[in-house]
This record gives C-alpha cells, sequence and structure tokens, in this order.
C-alpha cells in the first residue's frame, strides 16, 4: 500500500509526477489545487469561498482545506492508495491530516520534497496555460500539446492561463508557500517519512527518483 504526500513549491512539477505515478502505481490522485478550481467553476459554497483567497495567491483557511480533504478520502476508490498534493501546505494541516488518516485509518507510507530553484519556479509559472475543459496543464517552454492547440488529454481547444499564474500573483503565491516549506519539510522528516528529490531535472529522471523510493513499499 502506498500513501504518499508529494511536497513542493507551485511549479516544482508535483502535477507531472503525478501524472505518472497514477499511471505507474494506480493510486487516486487528489489535487486540492484542482479540487478547488473545480469548486470555483460550479460555485459550490466552498468554491466562492475558496475564491477569495485563491485568486490573491494566499492560503484557503486550513480548516476549509482539511474538510475537503478528509471527505474526499473517505472515498471508496482510495482503496489501492492516494497521492496528495498541494496538501498538506502549513503544519497545522499536516497535524488535521494526521486525525483524519488515523480516524480513517489509512496511515502516510512516504512524504516526497521536489525541490526547484525560485527561477525555475518563477519561469515555468509564467509559461504555464491549461485546457479549459479538463485542466490539463502545459507549458510554453517544455510542454505544448502534440497536436497544435488541441488538448491531448480530451481534444479540447480552448485553454487559459489561471488567475494566480499571472506575474503579479505569482510573487505572493510563491512567498506566502515558501515561509510554510520547510517547517513542513522538518514536520516530516522528524517522523522519517520525507525523502527529497531534485526537480529541476527532467521529468523522466525525476520520476526514475520517485519510483526508486516507491517501489520499495509496493
Ligand atoms: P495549486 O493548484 O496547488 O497551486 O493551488 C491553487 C490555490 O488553491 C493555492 O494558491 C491556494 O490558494 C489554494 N490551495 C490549494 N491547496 C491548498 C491547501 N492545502 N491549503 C490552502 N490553500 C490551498
Amino acid at each position: 500500500m502506498i500513501n504518499l504526500i508529494l511536497l513542493g513549491l507551485p511549479g516544482a512539477g508535483k502535477g507531472t509526477a503525478s501524472e505518472q505515478i497514477v499511471d505507474k502505481y494506480h493510486l487516486t490522485h487528489i489535487s486540492t489545487g484542482d479540487m478547488f478550481r473545480e469548486a470555483m467553476a460550479n460555485k459550490t459554497k466552498v468554491g466562492l469561498e475558496a475564491k477569495s483567497y485563491i485568486d490573491k495567491g494566499n492560503l484557503v483557511p486550513d480548516e476549509v482545506t482539511a474538510k475537503l480533504v478528509e471527505e474526499r478520502l473517505s472515498q471508496p476508490d482510495i482503496k489501492e492508495g492516494f497521492i496528495l498534493d498541494g496538501f498538506p501546505r502549513t503544519t497545522v494541516q499536516a497535524e488535521l491530516l494526521e486525525g483524519i488518516t488515523q480516524r480513517l485509518n489509512k496511515p502516510l507510507t512516504s512524504v516526497i520534497s521536489l525541490e526547484v530553484k525560485e527561477q525555475t519556479l518563477i519561469d515555468r509559472l509564467s509559461a504555464r496555460f491549461m485546457c479549459k475543459k479538463c485542466g490539463a496543464t502545459y507549458n510554453k517552454i517544455s510542454k505544448m500539446p502534440k497536436v497544435a492547440n488541441t488538448c491531448d488529454r480530451c481534444g479540447s481547444h480552448e485553454f487559459y492561463q489561471r488567475e494566480d499564474d499571472k506575474p503579479e500573483v505569482v510573487k505572493n503565491r510563491l512567498e506566502v508557500n515558501e515561509k510554510m516549506n520547510s517547517p513542513l519539510k522538518d514536520f516530516y522528516e522528524k517522523k522519517g517519512l520525507l525523502t527529497v528529490i531534485n526537480g529541476e531535472q527532467t521529468p523522466k529522471k525525476v520520476f526514475e527518483d520517485i519510483s526508486a523510493v516507491l517501489d520499495k513499499q509496493q
């Protein structure tokens, strides 16, 4: 059983790594960012509440986020294990997650942190764009759709830049997340769960390093 947390600042490559991990290990991918974007698109209560924080690059309150995660982890498709992508982002959330994994009897087996220099993050985020329909992520420099203007995943032709990937928001977003990142790593280091991986490498090499950790857990 693999129950994994992927840590890393926005743009570190968590989404790309998650896709590869899902393909190989058949885990359920839980991205709080994706869940919030879906909730905003559907204008649910959580979505409307989250929007004011997200559009400025701030974090949604810990309790709101943790509740969303607990509901998702309670669903039956999680039996094969999960990847948490973008949660926890604060030590308060990490502590709330301890309660959740205990209540649901789904202990964490590994925490992987993808580490990337700040300038690389800024370059990646400003080049990032998304499919309007399915949320697949692309990058003007390193990951264009295989067929021009057509989403690889769903075939849609409409793309957009995330509001929070715009330069004026990115700076605040990185600051907010950087402040929280090292205490979070310390938290899992102390528990003996943390592996740090160099996210500046090619996606293929990053995934090889991740596989080396996960293969031991199967
Ligand atoms: P992401 O797609 O992971 O970069 O998340 C986009 C935005 O959603 C973040 O900038 C936050 O505003 C919000 N968000 C996602 N995950 C969390 C979390 N664990 N705690 C608080 N806010 C979050």
